[in-house]
């Protein structure tokens, strides 16, 4: 949304509960679970717990909001056991496209819940151990209330795909490569940056990393031992020259076709550093968020263009999904054993294929919650059940440069107007005494109308104007009519001419 930097949920219920609260518990780094924490913390100012990548990658943010000093952050791992309130909270590792991601169980005054947090189960993972299997079975003799799950993969039938093979894919491309590669990743994806630079030092190529995200996390996951690289292997810009084009590997952020990204400058050849060139190799080791395709597509369509070979997922394996399919679910579920089941994280139609698994799998459909953001399920002894009285209200909320408040509708909409249809101004000085104009109207039209076809639809609202003046000379109508009048006749106007609807400013002034 245009001009909206953030868009984060309604957080007045938390704050107007905030005597209630007794911490945050973040599963693992990445933005749609870190996101709106620094706003939260702003005004709730509690303990916040996380594993040291999370925490790590949460501190960036903090400390642009000057919020770092403040926090309390406390580092969980596998072997924490930690009070928080009435609850005693228990972390179990599990696989997810970044590194330190931990499942929550909640031991409740009346019963266990769990909260299997963004996860898979990877047989064959990179720099970390499968998913801790055993805890999970333990976990199913202990009686467990409720399970939450995952449901962002939860339609998709079999198993999802080891990162181990995704570096075989990679590898394959790397050894036929005759010229330079781009690789286009998401910058938190760092088992995916650790493979391609692996990859690198087995094919004695070097490494340079563009994007402002992308630089920031491989800088942090190096420092806390998340990365490991020989020196040398990541270069600076100015070294580019000093390698041939053959020996170069370039670490880019812009797998969604993001317009300022590095990907997309670098396919437009806007890159202040480097250009795409012919025979380049650019992987795309993504998935394409659903709403992204067409921004992908473009920087795609641009990259073959300019003689580049462009490998996405549609082609080659060079992407696996951080969720779990229908299999591990059936998994989890199989040792878990839990009376209650709440599918959760995804769009409702994802959450709906959960629930349905989870009946195949024997549970109740009664025992089984699909729930939408600001419904309330109570937690009883042996009992859950909806609250359908209480709502709670958590509708976004827009971050406009550094406030959080709700902006109108009317502000969004005039912003999506002026930054696909252009504005059109117009000033009219009019004489105090004989209501005549006591000079040429000013006429700017921005970002609508092509220069060929502008002098022509200027002297055609010059003829509107004028009509309108002379209505407000002659007759007793006031300045906010004319004001109305000019404003209606315009638009109607510029729609009928150029099928678009600028914001049309007349400002009007006596002298
Ligand atoms: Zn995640
Ligand atoms: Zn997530």
């Amino acid at each position: 949304m245009p001009g909206v930097d953030i868009v984060i949920p309604d957080l007045s219920y938390l704050v107007k509960n905030k005597n209630k609260i007794r911490g945050v518990v973040i599963t693992h780094g990445h933005e749609d679970h870190i996101g709106a924490v620094g706003y939260l913390l702003k005004e709730v100012n509690t303990p916040v717990y996380g594993a040291k990548l999370t925490l790590g990658l949460l501190e960036s943010r903090l400390n642009e909001m000057g919020l770092l000093t403040t926090a309390s952050l406390n580092v969980i791992d596998d072997q924490s056991k930690i009070s928080v309130g009435c609850f005693k909270l228990e972390f179990i590792p599990v696989n997810h496209s970044i590194p330190d991601t931990y499942a929550v169980v909640i031991n409740t005054p009346v019963g266990i819940v769990l909260h299997t947090a963004d996860f898979k189960i990877d047989y064959n993972p990179v720099n970390e151990n499968v998913t801790d299997l055993n805890r999970f079975s333990e976990l199913g003799n202990r009686n467990v209330l409720l399970m939450m799950a995952d449901s962002t993969n939860a339609m998709k039938e079999g198993q999802s795909m080891s990162e181990r093979a995704v570096g075989d894919s990679l590898d394959n491309l790397f050894r036929k490569a005759s010229s330079r590669i781009i690789v286009a990743s998401f910058a938190s994806n760092i088992h995916r940056i650790q493979q391609v630079l692996n990859l690198a030092e087995k094919y004695k190529k070097k490494v340079c990393v563009f994007g402002f995200s992308m630089r920031n996390n491989i800088k942090k996951s190096v420092e806390l031992g998340y990365i490991q690289v020989k020196r040398g292997v990541i270069i600076e810009d100015f070294e580019i020259k000093n390698y041939k084009p053959k020996d170069m590997v370039f670490i880019v952020s812009g797998s969604q076709g993001e317009a300022n990204s590095a990907l997309s400058k670098i396919a437009f050849m806007k890159h202040s550093k480097i250009n795409i060139e012919k025979n380049d190799l650019v992987i795309i080791s993504a998935s394409v968020i659903p709403g992204n395709e067409k921004y992908l597509y473009r920087v795609i369509n641009e990259l073959f263009k300019n003689g580049a070979n462009v490998i996405y997922q549609a082609l080659n394996e060079v992407h696996a999904s951080g969720h779990a399919y229908k299999q591990e679910l059936r998994l989890l579920l199989t040792l878990v054993r839990p009376k209650y089941y709440m599918p959760v994280h995804g769009e409702f139609m994802h959450m709906e294929s959960n629930a349905l698994l989870a009946m195949e799998m024997g549970i109740k459909e009664k025992n089984i919650f699909l729930l939408e953001n600001g419904d309330v399920l109570n937690v009883y002894p042996n009992r859950i059940t909806v609250n359908e009285d209480a709502k709670i209200n958590v509708g976004s909320s827009f971050v406009d440069g550094h406030g959080v408040g709700e902006l109108g509708d009317d502000v969004l909409k005039e912003r999506v107007i002026l930054a696909s249809d252009g504005i059109l101004n117009v000033s009219i000085v009019l004489n105090k005494f004989d209501r005549k104009l006591a000079a040429q109207p000013v006429i700017i039209p921005v970002g609508f109308i092509y220069e060929s076809e502008s002098d022509d639809i200027i002297r055609k609202i010059r003829i509107i104007l004028d009509e309108d003046i002379k209505k407000y000379t002659t007759t007793s109508m006031s300045i906010n009519e004319l004001q109305n009048s000019v404003k209606k006749r315009l638009r109607t106007f510029l729609y009928q001419e150029t099928k678009r609807n600028p914001v049309v400013l007349p400002v009007i002034m006596e002298v």
